[in-house]
């Protein structure tokens, strides 16, 4: 049996660090100039599953999925003219081409999960092969080889919401992963998995991320790099302000909430594999590879009251009111096991005796708007139901937060945003972060307001 070196690391490149043939092409060199590096799991190119989405969500007439398909093949084909199309390529992508185009026609698409998920497959399934071909012409040797990843990432068959089987995982990999890794670098696809009846899976949108931590621990990975579009994590989404400062090193705990609140630089769920296997996990830009990056591990020496500032827009408030007068805990009970009925997260919770405020959410083209329409309806059958929408969670991450002495805790934060914009406000319930609730219209102001105050310049 193979013997994964203990340095092995794994690589994630995101859609922009794989969206055209110079982008993979200096995404190679990363590669190639380390040998350690043995497994590299890519996203789709950038761009491709927004279109698979569409053409899977929305009822489209033949000419508009015509039109969708036609964008994804002037993706696909331009990396493979930049390459020379050579003849086995061509083939593997055009069969894919081909077998995506009968999927996207077939009628039941749009109210299947399980055929969304093959089809959203399709993005990862070409971006690996095509970025194997681009290694091995940038190298000048066959270096590389692009390896069906659903072999070994098993789920259960929650579509587009998939849970890894962590057993099965690692048992493919010993079996048929590890032993490769000594030959070949090999690529393979983030998000895709498979269920127990050979159905194709999804982890949910950015879920490249996670698939790459699950491939990290299932191969005893040393270390797990992730490359993207910015040297690193910031003080808050460098998109938002100028201002947003790198952070050389994180603990695990502080990125994993901010990652949980919306920081989309890491899918929430990416560091359960790294913090459960203890491999470290690297963040940085492909395109400034030696610009440094944030390095998340267990052990970090700073660990300060204000980390970053995360902003995750799409939640929903529902306002739940018994009029009966329940009794408090047979009314909470009560709302609760209908969430869990709908499979419904909650995030923030506001209770009184009467009455309980609770965000959810709800971001486009899931199918969290029509579970949450019909836990409504279930809440309605007792009691007052208020739905808001088009609210923002502005998350403060940190080391206690609450009882920071130098800027105030949640108290001053919130008294510097105005309170008039605050429609939510929780404390309290993690030593991590300080949440609030407000108008999407805000959000990005008030994230600026509140990382200004917080990181001075
Ligand atoms: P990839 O396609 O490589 O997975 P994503 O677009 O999913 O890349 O994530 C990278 C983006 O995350 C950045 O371009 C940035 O706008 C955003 N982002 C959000 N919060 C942060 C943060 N705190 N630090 C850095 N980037 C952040
Ligand atoms: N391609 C998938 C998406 O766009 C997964 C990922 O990129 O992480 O959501
Ligand atoms: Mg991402």
């Amino acid at each position: 049996m193979s013997q994964t070196n203990n340095s092995t690391i794994v690589a994630k490149f995101g859609g922009t660090s794989v969206a055209n043939f110079a982008a993979m092409s200096r995404c190679a060199k990363i590669i190639i100039n380390n040998p350690d590096i043995r497994l590299v799991v890519v996203s789709a190119s950038a761009g491709v599953t927004n279109l698979l989405v569409k053409l899977g969500n929305e009822v489209l007439s033949s000419n508009e999925k015509e039109s969708v398909l036609q964008q994804i093949r002037n993706i696909e084909n331009a990396i493979l003219n930049d390459l020379g199309r050579p003849i086995k390529v061509e083939a593997v992508i055009s069969q894919l081409l081909e077998q995506l185009a009968e999927i996207a026609l077939h009628p039941l698409l749009v109210t299947s999960t399980k055929l969304k998920d093959e089809l959203l497959s399709f993005g990862e399934r070409m971006s690996s092969v095509l970025f194997a071909e681009v290694i091995n012409q940038v190298s000048g040797e066959s270096l590389a080889t692009a390896f069906d990843g659903r072999q070994v990432l098993k789920t259960d068959s929650s579509f587009a919401k998939a849970e890894p089987q962590l057993e099965a995982t690692k048992k493919q990999a010993e079996q048929i992963l590890k032993p490769l890794l000594d030959t070949k670098v090999v690529i393979t696809q983030g998000f895709i998995g498979q269920d127990n009846f050979g159905n194709t899976t999804t982890l949910g949108r950015g879920g490249s991320d996670y698939s790459a931590a699950l491939f990290a621990e299932a191969v005893d990975a040393f270390a797990l790099q992730i490359w993207t579009d910015v040297t690193g994590i910031y003080t808050t989404d460098p998109r938002i302000t100028d201002k947003a400062r790198p952070i050389s090193e994180i603990s695990f705990d502080e990125a994993a909430e901010m990652a949980t609140f919306g920081a989309k630089i890491l899918h929430p769920a990416t560091l359960i594999p790294a913090i459960r296997s203890g491999v470290k996990v690297f963040v940085g830009s492909s395109l400034e590879p030696d610009a440094g990056g944030t390095w998340i591990s267990k052990d970090v020496d700073y660990r300060p009251a204000y980390r970053a500032v995360a902003l995750r827009n799409e939640q929903t408030l529902l306002t739940v009111k018994s009029p009966e007068m329940l009794h408090a805990t047979g009314f909470l009970a009560r709302v609760f096991a209908i969430l869990a009925k709908h499979k419904l997260s909650v995030d923030l919770i506001t209770t009184s005796e009467i009455s309980v405020a609770l965000t959810i959410d709800n971001p486009p083209n899931t199918p969290v708007a029509a579970l949450l329409d019909a836990c409504v309806n279930d809440l309605r059958s007792f009691c007052d139901v208020n739905v808001e929408s088009d609210l923002a969670l502005v998350a403060v991450i940190g080391n206690h937060v609450e009882h920071d002495d130098n800027k105030g805790g949640a108290g001053r934060i919130f008294s510097s945003i105005g309170e008039d914009k605050l429609r939510l406000i929780c404390h309290g319930a993690s030593e991590h972060n300080v949440c609030f609730l407000v108008k999407q219209e805000n959000a990005k102001d008030i994230v600026r307001q509140i990382h200004d105050y917080l990181f001075p310049a």
